[in-house]
């Protein structure tokens, strides 16, 4: 724990898992610490999108849990009842079968919705919202941010973390060395989701499947996890190299594209409330996984699932391990004052 009285500050780019777990971390270490997100609220791609009485999980659709430090964590997150085990009955269409799927895998999904977690970490963290950083400096040991809403941010900090995927927090880092992406080379896919309410119980012999081989790659109701409420709501994912190589077609001909497909699976949503999101950045992390980066020179550490796996645990572990870093590198340089 480091001296109160010489408290660190520190500003984090991204409120989603990788940030909340790192902001939480380096509180717990003694840091003042500052949390931007561009978002109205935190959870980032672990995210729940609500409508007229119905929701529905449009990013992460569960999770799974085999680091040890994770596991600890999320038994605290199902202890204060915010995550929990999802049992769908599973299927997998392949070559135009469908068969019951033989994963064995444990899946957690948040509690009542999948930004649970993230709202649960986020309590007692500082978290200015709907503010998008654009530009960062690095000048005399302090860092100063500017936000596309609100301009030049008073306060400056003496440590940087980028928690954001990795084209946009190259996007950033290039202002200030462009030889951070060129080592760090990581390819981010996209994703085209829809989500489809109906008034009506759809039935199908399903709750999930993994689809291969076809426009879409996932497709789950949503209802069938812990803690929904409201109308039936599907939601359906479309597969990443299919959603990249269109992801900049009209938000409708895509919905329209999924939604043809999702009738050739049994899911016919002709009468069905639909609403369609794009994710630029959805999927992929880098090849060797380093877990995080820190530059200690300038007092930057960049987290995020793409360092560490691509996925909702990956994310979480990168920034607690990072935090962990910082931690450390901070003692030695105040032990060299
Ligand atoms: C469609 C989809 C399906 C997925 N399915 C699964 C799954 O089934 N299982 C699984 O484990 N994982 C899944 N994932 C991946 C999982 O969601 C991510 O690995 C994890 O949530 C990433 O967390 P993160 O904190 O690294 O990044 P993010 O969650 O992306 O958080 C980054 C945050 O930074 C904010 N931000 C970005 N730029 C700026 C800026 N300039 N200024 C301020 N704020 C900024 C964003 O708004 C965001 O809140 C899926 C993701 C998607 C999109």
């Amino acid at each position: 724990m480091l001296n109160a009285s010489l408290k660190p500050s520190i500003a984090i780019i991204g409120a989603g898992l990788a940030g909340l777990s790192c902001a939480k971390q380096l509180q717990a270490s003694g840091f003042k610490v500052q949390i931007f997100e561009k978002s109205r609220g935190p959870s980032g791609r672990m995210s729940t999108r609500n409508g007229n009485h119905w929701s529905a999980d449009h990013g992460a659709q569960y999770f799974t849990a085999r680091d040890p430090l994770f596991i600890e964590e999320l038994n605290n997150w199902a202890k204060d009842g915010v995550a929990g085990a999802w049992h769908p009955r599973l299927k997998v269409f392949e070559k135009g079968q469908w068969r019951e799927s033989t994963s064995i895998e444990n899946r957690y999904v948040g509690i009542p919705a999948m930004n649970s977690p993230g709202k649960y970490l986020a309590k007692g963290l500082h978290i200015t919202y709907s503010q998008t950083i654009h530009q960062i400096a690095f000048k005399d040991g302090k860092w100063t941010l500017h936000s596309q809403e609100d301009g030049s941010i008073d306060e400056q900090f003496d440590w940087l973390v980028l928690a954001i995927p990795a084209p946009q927090a190259f996007t950033l880092t290039n202002l200030i060395d462009q030889s951070i992406a060129e080592k760090n080379i990581v390819d981010m896919l996209g994703c085209w989701t829809v989500m489809a309410t109906f008034t009506k119980k759809q039935d199908l012999a399903f709750d999930a499947a993994f689809i291969n081989g076809e426009i879409i790659s996932w497709i789950s109701r949503n209802n069938s996890k812990p803690g929904r409420e409201g109308l039936e709501t599907w939601t359906i994912h479309a597969n990443p190299q299919w959603s990249q190589q269109w992801i900049e077609l009209d938000k409708d001909e895509a919905g329209k594209r999924i939604l043809e497909c999702a009738q050739g699976l049994g899911l016919d949503c002709q009468n069905a409330q639909i609403s369609v999101h794009r994710w630029r950045y959805a999927s992929g992390s880098m090849e060797a996984s380093p877990g995080l980066k820190v530059y200690e020179d300038i007092h930057l550490g960049l987290c995020g699932d793409w360092l560490h796996g691509g996925r909702v645990e990956g994310a979480w572990l990168s920034g607690h391990q990072l935090a962990n870093e910082i931690s450390t590198e901070q003692t030695h340089l105040m032990n060299k004052v």
